[in-house]
Order: structure tokens, then sequence, then C-alpha cells
């Protein structure tokens, strides 16, 4: 479902260019949960927004589910986006003043539902992701770990086949974080691809595979030993 073949992203800083991938080749398959880790700096981010499509690579290749994404327009890249990718962010990133449940209908008025289908839809995903009862909450009305679940359910609103979470759990206590991954163990189990960051190991054993990025280059790739394919 993700091909990435020799990915190369410098950023110009000044006069300086510096390299932050400097040739990654990533093959994850439909149902893959992999958690990434390695090093502040290592460019886990720089990764997560390539294969987001919230950024394009400076050389290589990234096809997704078959579609070769740098020979897009900014339109159909925003559509696949919207569609074909949910991401989740540390820091939330939820309209503030919006309830949860526009927050998680949002991404339905992109890919223009009507009002009635998009509050069924919303109220649908809030009840999953244990949300039921606060749907007209604003963000700062509720708890981190309720904000990062109207987070986690904006992200699956629209039914897409990957689900990208960059350090989900970064901003959360131990206990929330646990409780906000078992929402992404149901997200897996449900069929979806799941790529997550982080830096904690307890995080990592959800995952079936474990990626270790080293100063912009994959260290290691390694099969969880209880997953069978
Ligand atoms: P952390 O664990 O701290 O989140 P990370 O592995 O996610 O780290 P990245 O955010 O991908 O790291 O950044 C990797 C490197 O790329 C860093 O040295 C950073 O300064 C650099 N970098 C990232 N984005 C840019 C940018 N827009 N311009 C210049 N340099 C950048
Ligand atoms: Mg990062």
């Amino acid at each position: 479902v993700i091909d990435v073949r020799g990915i190369v992203r410098n950023f110009k800083l000044g006069q300086e260019v510096v390299k932050v991938l400097k040739g990654i080749d990533l093959e994850i398959k439909r149902g893959d949960y992999v958690a990434l880790m390695g090093p502040s700096g290592s460019g886990k981010s720089t990764l997560m927004n390539l294969l987001g499509c919230l950024d394009t690579p400076t050389a290589g290749s990234y096809k997704l589910n078959g579609t070769d994404v740098s020979s897009l327009s900014d339109d159909q890249l925003a559509d696949i986006r919207n569609t074909e990718i949910g991401f989740v962010f540390q820091t939330f990133n939820l309209l503030p003043r919006t309830t949860a449940l526009d927050n998680v209908a949002l991404p339905m008025v992109y890919a223009g539902k009507s009002k009635k289908e998009r509050n069924a839809r919303a109220t649908e995903v809030l009840e999953s992701v244990g949300l039921g009862d606060r749907m007209d909450h604003q963000p700062n009305q509720l708890s981190g770990g309720q904000r990062q679940r109207v987070a986690v359910g904006r992200a699956l609103v629209n039914n897409p086949s990957i689900i990208l979470a960059d350090e989900p759990t970064g901003n959360l206590d131990s206990k929330t974080g646990v409780e906000i991954m078992a929402l992404f163990d149901k997200i897996h189990a449900d069929g979806n691809t799941v790529i997550l960051v982080t830096h904690e190991e307890e995080i990592a054993e959800h995952a079936h595979r474990v990626i270790r990025l080293r100063d912009g280059v994959i260290e290691t790739d390694i099969r969880n030993k209880e997953w069978k394919d």
C-alpha cells in the first residue's frame, strides 16, 4: 500500500542545505501496524509528513495504493490527504471554539457530504472513540485524552486506508496514553494500516513492526515475534 523508493528530503536553511532524509526505501502493506522510532532529529516527523502527503520529497518516489504521488496536482494531493489518509498530531490540532462534533465533521465538508450525512457519521465516530457524551464540547472543555480522541475521530471520519500518528501520546500522561493506544489497536484490528511515531518502547510494543531511523536512514526494521503474516 505504501511504496517508498530512495526518498531524499533536504531543507534550505539560508545558504545551507540540511540533508534530513538520506535515501529511505520502505514498503508498508495494508493492515501493517508500524512504530517509527529513533532519536530526536533523526527525521521521523519529516518522513511522516511525506507519507501523509503534507510534504513532497526532494528526490525519490512515493507510491500510495499504486498511485505515484509526485505526479499529482495540489488539488489531487489535497483530495488524497482528505480521503486516503488520517493524520493524528501530538498537539491534537483541533479547531478552537468549535464543537467536537464539528471538528470531526470537518473533513466531510471538504469531501462534499451533506450536513445530515456529516452529523450522522460524526456522531457515529465520536461514539466509537468513547465521546458520545461530549459531542457539543469545545476543545478547551475537554481533557487532553478526550481532545486526542476527537482528533482520532477526525482522522477516521472519511474511512481512510492509512492512519498516521506523530507521537499521539506525547502530550498525555501514561495512563491516558495507554487508553489512546487501545484505540489505535482497535483501528488496526478493524483492518486499517497504522503507522505511529513514539519514543516509548511500551507504546512501540503495540505495533507489529518497529522501524528505527538514525540520522536520516533506516537503521533497523524488525517484526515483533508474535506477529504472523
Ligand atoms: P523529534 O523526535 O524531536 O520529533 P524527528 O525525528 O521527528 O525528531 P524531524 O522533525 O523530522 O525529527 O527533524 C529532523 C531534522 O530536520 C532536524 O534536524 C530538523 O531541524 C530538520 N528540519 C525539519 N524540518 C525542517 C525545515 N522545515 N527546515 C529546516 N530543517 C528542518
Ligand atoms: Mg518529530
